[in-house]
């Protein structure tokens, strides 16, 4: 089966208003968009909730994180299970500002508290953006696979005999010198390690799960980039950062047209 085209815009801490974030949204609700790719647009948390109702229809809402507890003493946070009663059917899970600003990472913890998250997050119902991506030195150093395949590996521990799980999580895959930055990865770089992370499902999990599976790129994708990376065999889609702030989105969700 085809793998349906998926472009999630990821707001992060912008902009300052719920009146610009509507400006933003009605400029996609008037959109002429390729009704053949699913679009996900991400808002800081408090504005979920006004964005599920003013968003057009055939799109849907992400959270940009939330808590691997389902409810408890957990001051400031946000439980998945909060999330799919607001009506949020999406989660965005382990995006690299997350693991390096905010501590959520692999190295040294004898846990993975993406994987934990991810866990919780599928239990309550919601779907998953999973974040993955190598940094600049690790890159240089040639160890792109190598990082991809350690932040997969305790999130395929914790979904252990459950293939199904995998229909409700799509794979970003997001070089952490690329986002922000206007560094975008080539689309043969961008091919290769899509390729390689879809070769770790095929093993890991499973030969279909890993055809399903959206894996999309992320990190500084514009209007000007998104149609050669689109034409690759194995980039499904794209997070868009930045350029989701701005009337270019919509170029970018019809990359494939
Ligand atoms: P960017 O961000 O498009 O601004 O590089 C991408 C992301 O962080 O998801």
């Amino acid at each position: 089966m085809a793998r349906k085209f998926f472009v999630g815009g990821n707001f992060k801490m912008n902009p300052g208003s719920l009146e610009a974030k509507k400006a933003i949204v009605n400029v996609l609700n008037k959109a002429d968009v390729d009704p053949n790719t699913e679009v996900v647009i991400s808002p800081p948390a408090l504005y979920l909730i006004p964005l599920v109702d003013f968003l057009r229809k055939d799109f849907s809402v992400s959270a940009q994180n939330c808590h691997e507890k389902l409810s408890g003493a957990f001051t400031g946070e946000i439980s998945p299970t909060q999330l799919a009663d607001a009506g949020v059917p999406w989660v965005i899970l382990g995006h690299s500002e997350r693991r390096t600003l905010f501590g959520e990472n692999e190295k040294g913890e004898v846990r993975s508290i993406v994987a934990a998250k991810t866990k919780a997050a599928l239990d309550a119902g919601l779907k998953v953006i999973l974040c993955v991506g190598e940094k600049e030195e690790q890159r240089e150093a040639g160890k792109t696979d190598e990082v991809v395949r350690s932040q997969l590996e305790p999130v395929f521990e914790v979904l252990k005999g459950d293939d199904a799980a995998w229909s409700k999580i799509v794979i970003a895959y997001e070089p952490v010198w690329a986002i922000g930055t206007g560094k975008v990865a080539s689309p043969k770089d961008a091919q290769e390690t899509h390729a390689a992370t879809r070769k770790f499902l095929a093993e890991r999990v499973s030969p279909a799960v890993a055809e399903s599976t959206r894996i999309i790129y992320g990190g500084s994708v514009s209007a000007k980039n998104c149609k050669e990376l689109s034409t690759q065999p194995d980039i499904d889609g794209f997070l868009v950062g930045g350029a989701s702030l701005k009337p270019e989105f919509v170029d970018i969700i019809n990359s494939k047209r």
